[in-house]
């Protein structure tokens, strides 16, 4: 994809007044951008297709009083079949809050935009399962955030952990823990889904192709960062269950 300095993806729209739309985008150099789309919501705008969620495009701002009004877009992808699969789009959504929750305006994130766009390109375009694309983003989504799981080494003793032994993730230290040092509210982790962790954490998500559900924690790393945000994720309701 030609990335320019326009780029952006719509991570929430809100309809405002009679036809307009504010808009919610992640650039990766400029962060989170709040704009309103004038006019969208008419069925001949120019901007319709533009402000819908999941939009990938190029977006030309005006600037006035500190408010971002959209110009002009161009629509570069919709990732329209996410619609045809509820559970699909539920992750889809969700990880569009995840990400409006951790951008800031004016922050260079292009490595999460980089991670919302592989992952909503493989949710929406391949047959990959859609659990092990949730772990994968999450544990990356918790790393770009500066809070990557510690997986190789116990939090408490600092001692390095073999690849069978016995382990249990600590959601608010955000690691692993050998047997000897486990403490009550630590989560058993098996030692496949400890070594999946390690690896998805090491490599993108084309290595994640065909790893069997049950090797991706999924719900723990949910956990891991859903308590490290300062608001919840509206879409997480509608997340399918195990
Ligand atoms: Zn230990």
């Amino acid at each position: 994809m030609r990335q320019t300095d326009h780029t952006a993806i719509v991570l929430r729209n809100a309809p405002y007044k009679d036809n307009d739309r504010m808009l919610t985008l992640l650039s990766p150099t400029k962060g989170r951008v709040d704009a309103l789309a004038r006019g969208c919501r008419k069925p001949r705008s120019p901007l319709l297709n533009a402000s819908e969620l999941f939009a990938l495009g190029d977006f030309d701002f005006y600037e006035r009083g500190g408010r971002m009004t959209i110009t002009s877009a161009s629509l570069i992808e919709t990732f329209y079949p996410l619609r045809a699969d509820f559970d699909r789009l539920a992750v889809g959504t969700y990880l569009l809050g995840l990400c409006e929750a951790s951008a800031q305006p004016g922050q260079n994130c292009q490595e999460l935009f980089m991670l919302l766009l592989h992952t909503l390109s493989r949710l929406t375009f391949s047959a990959q399962e859609w659990k092990p694309l949730l772990a994968g983003f999450l544990l990356h989504y918790a790393a770009i955030d500066g809070v990557k799981p510690r997986l190789n080494h116990c939090i408490t003793c600092g001692k390095r952990l073999a690849e069978e032994e016995p382990v249990y993730f600590d959601l608010n230290e955000g690691g692993l823990s050998c047997h000897g040092c486990r403490q009550p509210g630590q989560t058993a982790v098996a030692a496949a889904q400890a070594k999946w962790m390690r690896m998805a954490l090491r490599s993108g998500a084309s290595s994640w192709v065909n790893t069997p559900d049950c090797y991706a924690p999924y719900t723990l790393l949910r956990g891991f960062v859903e308590t490290r945000l300062d608001r919840s994720i509206r879409a997480a309701a509608m997340l399918p269950k195990d």
